[in-house]
């Protein structure tokens, strides 16, 4: 029997308002199933404006297919008037299912999935549309064919996958794994105080747990001990984030190597500086180093504008721009999308906050928009890396982000850029 959808406690909304994001930004990778599929339709280069349909990534041993898209970042299937070719002619139901699930993403957590989202894609970013649980009966379809196209079965405890590890050495249940999922989101979406400080507690909870030795520690006893850490977690971490130290040095580079990778828009119409070549890259790279004078523009929504102006202060967030982080980090959060990759339960936590000072960051580009409109936009450009881009799991960036959170560097930088 199929297991059962979980949204999360956060009102979210979503339907496809045809901003054309997920066609023209995206590379689609397709099941072997989707390609015999798409080659029985027998498009012709003709009808595909003289392009083959796939395109081929990766070493010949794990060799993916994917979509084929125009110079303009464009699909191959994505006609001049906006419509997708594959649904106009076969049907909705013959489409990738990649392109089907979009934006949301389905993770299978021990006895259920849980629905997250990609904030990427602006209708969601936005909150507009209908409510989740209306989607459910499509989200129920999707879970059975993603499950068909991972190749996912139930194991022994009825779960489709494993938990993640919480470190190198440690590894809960799942019933486990999800108490610690669930006390997180309830910081996160506390509303008692700015976001900014329940992800200063969330970090908090973090260190501590990694030193805690829970093999002997589980079921109750694990929500007692995490309830303890969260009482410690009131009385230890600052409330206000001027009574958090300025990052030092080494914080501010790395954060600003960060902040490059994600703001890095290389396909599509927003594409930044990539379409100038290496050279303009390795250019902007040295300047996000050195942090002084123009930010490069790696992302077309990146208005002109100096390192220096960003580090000026814009105050605290009024209580719409509050409630969009609170519902981006409670879906992040709630639905796992931070273990991407293989990422370890602590390290992908740590990865995901260290978007909360560079969505502050980005938004102060947009002093002259409303601050909720700032951050959703901020968000939008963020997230298109959050859970895809593999470089965020690679050795070096890892290492960086471990530097950050274990120095308290990283702390320090979401109490900085919310000020
Ligand atoms: S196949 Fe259709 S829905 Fe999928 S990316 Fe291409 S145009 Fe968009």
């Amino acid at each position: 029997m199929p297991l059962p959808l979980r949204t999360l406690p956060v009102v979210q909304n979503w339907d496809c308002h045809v901003t054309g994001t997920c066609c023209h930004e995206y590379r689609v990778t397709l099941s072997e199933e989707e390609v015999q599929r798409i080659r029985q339709q027998g498009w012709t280069r003709e009808e595909l404006e003289g392009r083959a349909p796939f395109q081929y990534q990766g070493p010949p041993w794990r060799r993916m297919v994917q979509l084929n898209h125009r110079d303009d970042g464009g699909c191959v299937f994505l006609s001049r008037e906006g419509r997708c070719r594959i649904h106009e002619r076969f049907g909705y139901e013959t489409k990738p299912l990649p392109c089907r699930l979009f934006p949301f993403v389905l993770v299978p957590t021990g006895d259920h999935w849980r629905v997250g989202l990609r904030f990427a894609c602006p209708s969601a970013a936005a909150n507009k549309g209908r409510a989740l649980p209306e989607h459910q009966a499509d989200l129920l379809l999707f879970a059975e064919q993603l499950a068909q196209r991972e190749k996912l079965s139930p194991r022994q405890d009825g779960a489709l996958t494993t938990p993640p590890r919480l470190d190198r050495w440690q590894q809960l249940d799942w019933p486990d794994t999800l108490r610690l999922v669930d006390a997180l989101v309830g910081v996160i979406h506390s509303q008692k105080e700015p976001v900014e400080r329940r992800m200063r507690k969330c970090l908090y909870l973090a260190e501590q747990m990694r030193q805690a030795k829970l093999d002997k520690i589980q079921g109750k006893r694990l929500s007692e001990l995490v309830e303890l850490l969260l009482a410690a977690a009131e009385q230890e971490v600052p409330a206000l984030p001027q009574q958090v130290p300025a990052p030092g040095w080494i914080g501010r580079i790395l954060f600003r190597q960060a902040t490059a990778l994600f703001t890095r828009k290389d396909h599509g119409p927003n594409r930044g500086i990539a379409s100038r070549g290496r050279l303009a890259l390795l250019g902007a790279a040295y300047r996000f180093t050195l942090g002084r004078g123009r930010v490069p523009q790696l992302h077309g929504k990146i208005p002109q504008i100096d390192f220096e102006s960003l580090e000026e202060p814009t105050g605290p967030l009024p209580a719409d721009a509050e409630s969009v982080l609170d519902r981006y980090y409670t879906i992040k959060i709630g639905s796992l999308q931070f273990v991407a990759f293989g990422l370890p339960f602590w390290e992908g936590l740590e990865s995901l906050s260290v978007t909360l000072p560079i969505i502050r960051w980005i938004a102060r580009m947009y002093r002259d928009r409303p601050p909720a409109e700032a951050i959703t936009q901020a968000i939008v450009i963020v997230d298109d890396h959050v859970g895809f881009n593999r470089v965020l799991a690679s050795v070096r960036q890892r290492l960086s982000f471990r530097i950050l959170a274990r120095t308290g560097q990283l702390a320090r930088l979401i109490a900085w850029y919310s000020r």
